[in-house]
């Protein structure tokens, strides 16, 4: 039977071992999959373009699993009662084919892409961070400042969003951590100042500029995450250009990252051989380091391996039989016969 784990499983998982504790578990996960980064059959995800979003789909595999996410982005969709990003995904042996797990993921991506942005950030990032700026205070914001706070020790974080509701909200929920300092700032440039670490997380589906060159100071980490689509960015070129860039997926990133204004040969890095330990990081504490972050594969992988993992061991989910299980695998059509749902088949003669 497959493993089927709901909204409300997920969050009884989460509660079961707690935010933070969920969130290093998932970057252990996350570090020891991207060592593995050769022994992955990589792929590009298929976006199918719309003019209010995009709606894509997300494969990956080794020689022992296999995941899919599915996966949208509606930068308008909030106005109509829905999160602008939305998911599922199921993950499956690759031996037989048999489905093991079939989860939600959408409060799942936005953990696992805060634990994404944390990975990075502890591989770029100089080696003491305090004060993180984050852009964007929309449904992704909370994980990202709670993993920022937790697993790498920001202790300031200051915040800007163009919606003075979605920042009530997100201080709001930040009140439960007594040692997060917030501070509300009045524009993008006033909640630079001073930051070891910036996150861009915004939603729209334009060539956005949120943050520029001015706004920055050397040795600065950036941690883009909402510049994650074709005609979607935040990053000015000419601060892409003052950077040294790293990125998930090459070939995904030049189409939807922030370098998708710069051109094909302009020179980036992949982040998991920082990781690997086989290329450096920084190169120096002035260096402005920049992860052009769009959500890969191999993140959802590791989340549906950790969730497969931890569900099975906490016995919650449901089992679902989402693929017939027959005594004669040969006969399916024995299925229906059983049922009775044939019993009108003499009106075909
Ligand atoms: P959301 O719609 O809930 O929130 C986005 C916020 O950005 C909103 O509150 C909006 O007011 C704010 N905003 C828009 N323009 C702004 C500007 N110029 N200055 C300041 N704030 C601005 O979206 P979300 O679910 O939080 O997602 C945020 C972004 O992250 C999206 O673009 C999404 O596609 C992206 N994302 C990336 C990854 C990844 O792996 N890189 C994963 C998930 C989501």
């Amino acid at each position: 039977m497959t493993l089927f784990i709901d909204v409300n499983t997920l969050t009884n998982l989460i509660s079961k071992v707690g935010l933070p504790n969920f969130m290093q578990q998932l970057l252990d996960y996350m570090q020891s999959d991207f060592k593995k980064w050769e022994q992955f059959d990589k792929s590009a995800r298929t976006a199918a373009h719309s003019s209010e979003g995009v709606i894509e789909l997300m494969p990956i595999a080794d020689q022992q699993q296999y995941s899919f996410k599915y996966v949208n982005g509606h930068p308008n969709n909030p106005k109509n009662g829905y999160s602008t990003v939305m998911a599922f995904g199921a993950f499956a042996d690759v031996a037989s084919g048999y489905p093991l797990l079939l989860s939600e993921l959408t409060l799942a991506t936005a953990i696992r892409t805060a634990v994404t942005s944390v990975m990075a950030a502890k591989a770029l990032a100089k080696p003491k961070v305090d004060v993180m700026a984050m852009i964007g205070s929309g449904a992704q914001s909370e994980f990202q400042a709670i993993a920022f706070h937790c697993l790498m020790g920001v202790n300031t974080l200051r915040i800007f969003d163009i919606d003075s509701k979605a920042m009530d909200k997100l201080e709001l929920h930040l009140k439960q951590y007594p040692k997060l300092t917030v501070i509300r700032c009045k524009n993008a440039e006033h909640c630079c100042q001073d930051a070891d670490i910036i996150t861009t997380v915004t939603a729209d589906k334009n060539f956005a500029t949120i943050l520029t060159a001015d706004m920055v100071s050397p040795g600065v980490h950036i941690n883009g995450v909402g510049g994650d689509c074709p005609g979607k960015t935040e990053i000015s070129a000419e601060l892409l250009t003052l950077g040294k860039i790293f990125v998930e997926h090459e070939p995904q990133t030049r189409v939807e990252g922030d370098i998708q204004q710069l051109p094909p040969e302009h020179p980036v890095n992949a982040i998991w051989q920082v990781i690997a330990g086989k290329i450096k990081g920084r190169d120096n504490l002035q260096q402005i380091t920049i992860f052009d972050s769009v959500g890969f594969a191999l993140e959802d992988f590791s989340t549906l391996r950790y969730l497969y993992d931890l569900a099975t061991q906490f016995e919650i989910g449901e089992r679902v039989e989402l693929v017939p299980s027959l005594s004669n695998p040969k006969d399916l059509f024995g299925l229906i016969n059983a049922s009775g749902a044939i019993n009108n088949a003499s009106v075909c003669a």
